[in-house]
């Protein structure tokens, strides 16, 4: 029987699950936030996904719920889970995703190398903290953040004031050591309802101004017992925390070879988009198989090279779609993926990646590429 799963949030996650959902017959459904969302190619509903009826009207002819983003509140997850509905993740799960100092005590309780940590309500706390952590931190908003925002680099305890004014009663800020760290590294799980897991392999992600840049599959100079060491962090946290579908799992390394976590993702993620060309599973076709509760597929490389490269901002005038013709003709190893959104400074509108056998040429090929599109 066609598996009808439904998704929440219209952005460019969903609209790539479209592709995989028609190549094994799931109908796929989408509910909105907006007209004109990039995920519109597909069945789509508009509402707001924080109102309860809005959600239960979407999933009433719909097998399997998933997400775009984190971002639905847990009494609404709770409602359709109480209403027998199938949520993957389930808002058990979700919950270490939505809110970063929930996450950071579940770590602690699984025993996962994490950044030294402090909940911190005032700038007292955080000074203490930051004089007890080399006269630095990094402090975040516990919900809401992306991209870089809501996270800051404070030296002293009043940098971070307008944030403490605005907290309500009994809300803290996370605080964290400033990690001096020589790369970022992500690593891919995804896990079936059963509890199925499979990796792929740990990648190298390049953040420029807190955004996504780069992606190198796998990490270039990694050790086998690196690899080894971040999957494992991987299972024990996707396991841990009970996800269902893809996790994501951003890492730092440091200059003593040691990785700590540094946030989740329970979805396909941007660290993960070389696996759409560069794996024999893309993410977004796993994420499908695991919360449709499919038995999942092979997540090898399918070259020695696959590098991402996102396309930020996108053109100074006109669409993506008006530079195809000369980026495809001089670049045809380049695999090209736009998500339907106006060009705007910073925005993230599409991504390119190229697989190859020579690391530098598969990196100046995709760079080039996605330099046609800006
Ligand atoms: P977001 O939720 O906005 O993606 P992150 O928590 O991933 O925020 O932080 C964004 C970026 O800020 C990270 O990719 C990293 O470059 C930097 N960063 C975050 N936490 C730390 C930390 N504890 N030490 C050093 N840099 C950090």
């Amino acid at each position: 029987m066609t598996v009808r799963v439904g998704v929440i949030g219209g952005g460019q996650l969903a609209r790539m699950m479209i592709a995989p959902a028609v190549e094994l017959g799931i109908d796929l459904r989408v509910l909105a936030e907006d007209h004109g969302m990039s995920a519109q190619l597909a069945a789509t509903a508009v509402g707001d996904y924080r109102d309860l009826d809005t959600v239960r009207a979407f999933v009433r002819e719909i097998d399997v719920v998933t997400f775009d983003h984190e971002h639905v509140p847990q009494d609404v997850l709770r409602a359709l889970v109480a209403d027998g509905v199938q949520v993957h993740p389930g808002p058990d799960a979700l919950q270490f995703a939505q809110d970063k100092l929930v996450m950071r005590a579940r770590l602690a309780e699984l025993g996962v190398p994490q950044p030294d940590w402090a909940a911190v309500s005032d700038a007292e706390q955080l000074q203490r903290f930051i004089d007890e952590h080399g006269g630095g931190a990094v402090v975040k908003t516990p919900r809401g953040g992306y991209d870089g925002k809501g996270v800051r680099v404070v030296r002293a305890g009043d940098e971070a004031a307008d944030w403490f004014a605005g907290l309500a009663e009994g809300e803290s800020l996370l605080a964290e050591e400033l990690v001096s760290f020589t790369r970022e590294l992500a690593q891919q799980i995804a896990r079936r309802p059963g509890g199925e897991m499979v990796a792929y392999p740990v990648v190298e992600t390049v953040q420029r101004d807190g955004v996504c840049a780069e992606v190198i599959a796998p990490a270039p100079g990694t050790s086998a017992r690196l690899v080894q060491v971040a999957e494992q962090i991987g299972r024990t946290i996707a396991e841990g925390v009970g996800v269902t579908g893809m996790l994501a799992v951003e890492l730092f390394e440091t200059d003593d070879e040691r990785i700590l976590v540094n946030e989740l993702a329970m979805r396909p993620h941007n660290s993960g988009h070389w696996s759409q060309d560069g794996a024999i599973t893309g993410q977004f076709e796993q994420h499908l198989r695991a919360v449709a509760d499919l038995p999942l597929g092979r997540t090898e490389p399918r070259a020695a090279w696959t590098v991402m490269v996102n396309i930020l901002g996108g053109p100074k005038d006109g669409a993506l779609e008006d530079r195809f013709s000369q980026a495809m003709t001089e670049h045809p190893e380049a695999k090209i993926h736009t998500y339907g959104k106006a060009p705007r400074p910073g925005r993230k509108v599409g991504h390119v990646n190229v697989a190859g056998s020579d690391l530098d040429d598969v990196v100046y090929i995709a760079r080039a590429a996605a330099a046609q599109f800006l």
